[in-house]
């Protein structure tokens, strides 16, 4: 049911933003609960995440069955994961089987774009408006938008300029390209890019690999799932979802090489020790020490070990020299690949290392950087993402007395208490926003956690006969210390680290480590006093 301007608009309970995995769960649980609820949904289908990211060799680098809901039990035992780390078709096929067997499209507007979100304090609700000119009223709304869902704009793709096919990974098209015999370029060597390499390799003609800063990235080791080991998992998920529950990252199976439980600091191993580790552990040597993400010497030792392995894999030492990061190491997010490096000893593919002169523009036939022009007939840029606070600084959100939340971002960084909620916008739900574990997690656990908190919340209110919930800035501005006390002393907060997690590859966006670093197990129970406390931090409005 749609409404234009002239009518009376709709009225909902709750909107929710976005149709990837949170949006999808938190429109089934509000219906499960009653309320009236509509979700709405940029994209033509479902899937968020594994709608728009189609790019080959797209797969989640969290173990399957750890990256999937576990909310339904019918869902979990009719689902057959196929691969380890389930590819991008795979992962939207079981998105749209979720829709399908939940019948929740009925309830989803597709291809709307909200671009404004304005609180009326006088009757305590938002207006929703849609790109296409339409409003709809809601008491509540869940921004489901995605922390990765907004590709950044940078000033070299000029596709006006460049005569060939200009592609991005983020926004790939859903018929696909045949790369068969073309000279290719990708932008980009972070978890995207790395990804996509491997496989555009083996078609292309020609690859050239635009790498501006070096990945640090693990073997995934992705293999076949076999029908004993699914049905063994069929039957131990109980298990499976409660060792999820008490584990940090919300991840119950290792995925990417396996090492011991971190007991003892790198710089006291000595050359020997760390010689028969490497031996014995291959690429998971950098993983297996207390204080190699902490502390600066550690760091560059374990970096001096990446940097040996890549050595031993990739045949040109210049090559080799050039895939070595000079980034902290865990400064950016861990990237897990399949025949990465080994790529590179590929005669069709060559390496431009931009830390050797830059990409100036994009021309008719290529890239011009200060190194020469290479050409090509397609480009494919895998450049990230304007992360978490990014979908939320596209929309047009007003709360109390007209106060812009991209403003107050702008202004004082991603404010949120527990990443649910900001002071200052009533009855506006977040799911895994800035403050909340979110990418630092198995990010389907922590929707989970976070759908269940707000459905449980919006029955508490109509149970209590309450209209609206609103975050106190006395409590966001503890939660926001306490954010940042996680991370201190961590490299990934350390100001040479260029990372998203910080905003760093955004232009001019405020610089805050935006996910919480104190664990999901830690989290959920920090959710959950809050609730006992009776919402404590929480203002209530009968
Ligand atoms: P999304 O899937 O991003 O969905 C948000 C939806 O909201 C999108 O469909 C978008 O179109 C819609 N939307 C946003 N703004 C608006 C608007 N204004 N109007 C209408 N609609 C809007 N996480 C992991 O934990 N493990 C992984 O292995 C992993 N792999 C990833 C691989 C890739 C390539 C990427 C990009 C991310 C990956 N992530 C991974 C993170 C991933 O984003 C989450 O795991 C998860 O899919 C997020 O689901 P979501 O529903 O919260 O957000
Ligand atoms: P990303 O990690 O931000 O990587 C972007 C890459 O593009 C970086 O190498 C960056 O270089 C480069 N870049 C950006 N602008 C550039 C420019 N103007 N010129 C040259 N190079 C430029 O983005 P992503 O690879 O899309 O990944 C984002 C996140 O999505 C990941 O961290 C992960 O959370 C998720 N993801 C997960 C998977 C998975 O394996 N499951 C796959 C894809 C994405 P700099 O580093 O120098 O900025």
């Amino acid at each position: 049911m749609q409404h234009s301007r002239d009518t009376n608009p709709a009225l909902y309970d709750v909107v929710v933003v976005g149709a990837g995995f949170s949006g999808l769960y938190m429109l089934h649980k509000l219906r499960e609960f009653g309320f009236r609820v509509r979700g709405f949904e940029a994209a033509t289908g479902v899937g968020g995440t594994w709608f728009w990211n189609r790019y080959p060799g797209a797969r989640c680098d969290i173990d399957s069955f750890d990256y999937s809901y576990g909310f339904s039990e019918e869902v979990q035992q009719e689902w057959v994961w196929t691969e380890t780390n389930a590819s991008q078709p795979e992962i939207e096929a079981y998105l749209n089987f979720v829709a399908d067997k939940l019948d929740l499209r009925r309830d989803i507007t597709f291809g709307t774009k909200v671009v404004g979100l304005r609180y009326n304090e006088s009757d305590f609700r938002w207006t929703l408006y849609t790109e296409a000119g339409e409003d709809f009223n809601s008491t509540f709304v869940v921004a489901a938008t995605g922390c990765l869902s907004v590709p950044i704009e940078h000033r070299i793709c000029d596709e006006e300029a460049f005569g060939g096919t200009t592609l991005f990974t983020n926004r790939f098209p859903a018929e696909g390209f045949d790369f068969a015999g073309k000279r290719v370029a990708v932008v980009g060597t972070g978890s995207s890019g790395v990804q996509v390499i491997p496989v555009l390799a083996e078609v292309a003609s020609h690859l050239y690999v635009f790498q501006r800063s070096a990945a640090y990235t693990l073997p995934a080791f992705t293999r076949k799932i076999s029908a004993e080991e699914v049905a063994d998992v069929k039957a131990t998920y109980a298990d499976l979802r409660l060792r999820q529950k008490r584990h940090p990252a919300g991840a119950a199976r290792p995925v990417g090489p396996v090492v011991p439980p971190p007991t003892r600091r790198i710089v006291d191993a000595s050359a020997e020790e760390l010689r028969s580790a490497t031996m014995e552990y291959g690429w998971g040597v950098t993983r297996m020490w207390t204080d190699v993400l902490t502390n600066l010497d550690a760091n560059d030792i374990a970096k001096q070990l990446y940097a040996e392995l890549i050595r031993q894999v990739v045949d040109d030492p210049e090559v080799a020299a050039s895939l070595v990061p000079t980034d902290l190491l865990g400064c950016k997010r861990q990237v897990y690949d399949n025949g990465y490096f080994t790529t590179f000893n590929r005669d069709n593919v060559t390496l431009v290392d931009l830390r050797k002169g830059g990409i100036e523009k994009v021309v008719a036939t290529g890239i011009q950087t200060a190194q020469g022009t290479f050409e090509v007939d397609v480009i494919v840029y895998a450049t990230g993402f304007d992360a978490m606070t990014g979908a939320l600084r596209k929309i047009d959100v007003r709360g109390r007395g007209g106060l812009s939340l991209r403003e107050l971002w702008e202004a004082k960084g991603p404010l949120t208490y527990l990443g649910l909620q900001v002071a200052g916008f009533p009855n506006l739900f977040l799911v895994t926003g800035p403050g909340s574990p979110s990418v630092l997690s198995n990010m389907v656990a922590s929707i989970e956690q976070h759908v269940e908190w707000i459905a449980d919340c919006l029955v508490y209110l109509r149970d209590g006969g309450y209209r609206s919930i609103e975050a106190t800035e006395e409590a966001q501005d503890k939660w926001v210390d306490h954010v940042a006390t996680q991370v201190e002393g961590r490299v990934s907060a350390e100001q040479s680290c260029a990372s998203w997690y910080l905003g760093a590859n955004v232009p001019g966006k405020k610089r805050v480590f935006m996910p919480y670093a104190g664990g999901l197990h830690v989290y959920r129970e920090k959710c959950d006093d809050v609730v006992t406390g009776g919402y404590q931090g929480f203002a209530l409005d009968a």
